[in-house]
């Protein structure tokens, strides 16, 4: 590791209000270099906490005059670590999670390392939610400049449709807010191009009436797979777009309130989240559940509970590896494929989901925002987990086959949010004719690439 300017180190340590940590200096650098995924393990030479905009700009200014690799971190989950660097700087925003709602105006402003629980903690008592993910321990940084899928896209599209504003730091150390009046390339490329074109210290969303939701699990026994997904294909491409259920290979929890009979098998389900009028929702799940479930939890619930079922089954630390595709249309030859690969789940945490993105998700134009694949219905992802590095080449070598047999059926591109570091051509394809306008964007904000802890996206020449 090289050695840093002292005396620059020390003028940081007085301009910030948040922590500098550097190794060997105390337990809490050691707490702040983990991330999510446990198969990931840098060490910076300084992290930086940030706690406002002012320590933001510091911490860049820092890392671009010392020539130092930097990370951003927001939620930290990110599959490939991207959010923590070896021997560079972590402008690192998990102090940053103030939320504001706006109850007239229906919108919330969002610090840039906020989780999606602090959103949710902090709109559900105005009776408001905004679209996210399928968990509320996920950072609402990495998953809104990716796309943010979630149990709200097919009503209400992904998180950065939702996006009325973003304020930034950007490379050279400037402020600005992108939005559809100022910096409107800076606005189009934040949606979709992740972290690419500066620290995202605020984001302002829509929010809409989401409260009381019906929703939850339905499960279904393994040899039913086949049947169950061909229907969910069916039904959810027509489906009104107030009912959401994303479609998983998965294995049962060995504990109740799960009936003992399942427990710890293997097995597919849906998770649904219906948010139209309340009184209907019996009559509506009627249809669904004529195809007769083994297992349904399915019933009104507070939006954010629903949000955080899934939250204590993956804690941080485990060892994750995922590869991802999108899909306009799964034909019976590729339902035949997840049968057999998803029937060789390689350990308990280990799933495959696919998420429907059709819907509202589908109104924007490809060109509408850096988000490209509006004409895919579907999103895959196929996830190796387990606690116990040791089974990591078993997780990776299941994931891999799983994904080069259904690639071949796929639209050509993955969601960047759910790859690891897989190189450029993976980053292209995701963002397909949107590429190049990307570069152009990446040129004007960051030249130097400065941000390239990411899916990167290089500036044109
Ligand atoms: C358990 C789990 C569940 C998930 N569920 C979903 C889901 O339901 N839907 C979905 O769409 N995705 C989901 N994801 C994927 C998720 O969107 C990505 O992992 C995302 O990158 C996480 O964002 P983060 O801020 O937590 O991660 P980080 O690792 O902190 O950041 C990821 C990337 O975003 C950049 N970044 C983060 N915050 C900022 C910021 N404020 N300004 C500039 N750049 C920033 C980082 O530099 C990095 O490049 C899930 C991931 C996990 C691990």
């Amino acid at each position: 590791m090289g050695k840093l300017d002292e005396k620059a180190v020390l003028e940081l340590r007085a301009k910030v209000r948040g922590d500098l940590l550097r190794p060997g200096e105390g337990t809490i650098y050691e707490e702040a270099r983990k991330v999510y995924n446990g198969m990931i393990d840098r060490r910076p030479a300084i992290i930086v906490r940030c706690v406002d905009v002012a320590d933001v700009m510091a911490a860049v200014n820092f890392g671009r005059d010392q020539k130092l690799a930097v990370a951003v971190r927001g939620g930290g989950h990110s599959g490939p670590g991207w959010g923590i660097v070896d021997d560079g700087l972590v402008v690192d925003l998990s102090r940053m999670r103030g939320v504001r709602v706006d109850p007239e105006a229906r919108t919330v402003r969002v610090e840039g390392g906020a989780k999606w629980g602090d959103v949710d903690h902090a709109t559900h008592p105005f009776g408001m939610a905004t679209p996210s993910g399928f968990i509320s321990s996920t950072g609402v940084g990495g998953l809104t400049l990716g796309g943010g899928i979630g149990y709200l896209s097919r009503t209400y599209g992904l998180s950065l449709d939702n996006l009325v504003s973003v304020d930034m730091v950007l490379a050279d150390g400037r402020f600005v807010t992108a939005n559809a009046k100022d910096n409107k390339d800076l606005f189009w490329a934040v949606r979709g191009g992740g972290g690419n074109f500066g620290v995202v210290t605020s984001f302002e969303y829509k929010l809409h009436p989401v409260s009381q939701v019906y929703g939850g699990p339905m499960i279904w026994p393994l040899e039913k797979s086949g049947e169950v997904l061909k229907w969910w294909r069916d039904y959810i491409l027509k489906a009104p777009e107030d009912i959401n259920g994303w479609f998983a290979f998965l294995n049962v929890p060995p504990a109740a309130p799960f009936p003992e009979a399942y427990q710890g098998k293997k097995a597919v389900g849906i998770v649904w989240c219906y948010t139209g009028p309340m009184e209907k929702a019996e009559e509506r799940f009627k249809p669904i559940r004529a195809q007769a479930p083994a297992i349904d939890f399915v019933g009104p619930v507070p939006w954010p509970a629903l949000q955080s079922m899934f939250d204590a089954l993956y804690p941080p630390g485990l060892q994750w590896y995922w590869k991802a595709d999108f899909f306009k249309e799964l034909s019976d030859k590729a339902v035949d494929l997840h049968v057999k690969y998803g029937s060789q789940l390689p350990s308990f945490h280990s799933t495959m989901h696919i998420y429907p993105i059709n819907g509202a998700a589908h109104r924007p134009a490809p060109a509408d925002t850096a988000f490209s694949f509006r004409d895919a219905n579907f999103a895959e992802v196929i996830v190796g987990v387990d606690p116990d590095p040791a089974n990591n080449p078993k997780l990776t070598e299941w994931a891999k086959n799983y994904w080069l047999a259904l690639h071949p059926h796929s639209a050509g591109g993955a969601y960047v949010n759910m790859i690891m570091d897989e190189g450029e051509d993976m980053v292209k394809s995701a963002y397909r004719d949107n590429y190049k306008r990307l570069t152009e964007v990446k040129a004007k904000y960051d030249p130097n690439n400065l941000f390239r802890q990411n899916q990167n996206i290089k500036p044109a020449k």
